[in-house]
């Protein structure tokens, strides 16, 4: 390695992440001081090299280990075995993590007991509730602990990890990379999208989207029940379409919810640019995803996320979302108030999204520069 280039690992393992660090690799690699390379950790292999191949990002070293990892401590003590050897074989001088995963924190920890610094992006989003999301709420508090450099996406963001005791000069309000990918991707071709074409409709059409585990242990299919009696009642004026989670689990409750229902379209995962299409596209998102509700609000579709909690609270307090738990009758109300009343319709949408402006790379790859480039080696 050239004298004075800064190694900088990128970790990422599952499909957001891949999404939310695609755009600060673009970003950091710009950067002649800095040797960047990207390591995927093997969590959701094809999903995460569909989304690198859309942003031309290559994996430079991809964990196979996952592929046998069936429990969380699985997961945690075989990324940490292999980010330790990584760790030996490149001596990084910084390694960046994103969000809460299991294979997220693992790397971090393997970091810190390397010594190695750690750069958190999206850090300091909390639940308050250790089971919701579970396990990723305690995966980014440790995260936080172990992190020197932490990039909030927000106000909100910032004053949670202050409340943990982190150093304001090491907190960095910059968006959510999430609006990156969604600029860099939507790009001209809004609407376009060879495979969205088709689904689309005049209907009013409801975009599904659900995979978090605690909601399918503890309350069973609630949100399925309320969306398929939906498609029961409102039969051809609308359009639901699921694009099914990988999660066997998933998978299955769905399937026996949605069969017999022809306004229901049951679909493979979509690649990032198809799936933005496809939301820009939809009257209404229902969905317990972190990163759709982020970027509902940049498409102006009103959504309506299914969990008990969110860490997303800037988006509700604005009114773009609303948090409608995950009990049948509270979805289906929801639901039903938004295809029928207009006004509460109009009232979620034109808001200014309160993850930033598509620029957060820009100002990570400014903070590291000032932190490290200039750093002697
Ligand atoms: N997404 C996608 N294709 C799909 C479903 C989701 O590209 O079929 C994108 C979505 O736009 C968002 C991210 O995947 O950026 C969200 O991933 P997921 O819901 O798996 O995880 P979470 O955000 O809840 O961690």
């Amino acid at each position: 390695m050239e004298v004075g280039l800064k190694k900088i690992l990128v970790v990422l393992g599952t499909r957001p992440e891949a999404i939310k660090l695609a755009p600060v690799i673009l970003q950091l690699k710009k950067i002649q001081g800095f040797d960047v390379e990207v390591v995927s950790t093997g969590q959701h292999t094809n999903l995460v090299n569909t989304m690198l191949d859309l942003f031309s990002v290559q994996a430079d070293m991809v964990f196979n280990t996952l592929e046998v990892a069936k429990t969380l401590p699985q997961v945690v003590s075989n990324v940490l075995k292999d980010a330790e050897v990584v760790i030996e074989r490149t001596q990084p001088d910084l390694v960046i993590v994103q969000g809460d995963t299991a294979s997220a924190f693992a790397f971090a920890l393997a970091a810190f007991y390397n010594q190695i610094e750690v750069a958190h992006v999206e850090a300091g989003l909390r639940s308050y509730n250790k089971l919701s999301p579970f396990p990723e709420e305690l995966n980014r508090v440790y995260i936080a602990q172990i992190a020197k450099y932490h990039f909030a996406p927000t106000e909100v963001s910032k004053k949670n990890l202050l409340k943990e005791g982190i150093e304001e000069d090491n907190i960095f309000v910059v968006g959510n990379t999430s609006i990156d990918a969604l600029r860099l991707i939507l790009g001209d071709e809004r609407f376009n999208a060879k495979n969205v074409q088709n689904l689309t409709s005049s209907k009013k059409q409801i975009l599904l989207t659900q995979h978090r585990r605690e909601n399918f242990s503890r309350h069973e299919n609630g949100v399925f029940k309320a969306v398929a009696q939906i498609a029961h009642e409102y039969g051809s004026n609308i359009e639901i379409i699921f694009p099914m989670h990988p999660n066997p689990v998933v998978r299955e409750a769905s399937k026996s919810y949605f069969e017999n229902l022809s306004n229901i379209k049951l679909i493979e995962p979509l690649d990032y640019q198809d799936f933005s299409n496809l939301m820009a596209s939809s009257y209404l998102i229902v969905t317990d995803s972190g990163g759709v509700q982020e970027e509902a609000p940049s498409l102006n579709v009103p959504a309506l996320i299914t969990r008990d909690t969110t860490e997303r609270t800037e988006i509700v307090s604005l009114g773009a979302a609303k948090l409608v738990g995950v009990e049948e009758k509270a979805v289906f109300n929801a639901i039903t108030n938004l295809l029928d009343d207009e006004k509460s319709y109009e009232s979620m949408r034109h808001k200014q999204n309160p993850y930033g402006d598509g620029h957060s790379s820009l100002r990570i790859s400014n903070v590291l520069v000032d932190k490290l480039q200039f750093r002697n080696a």
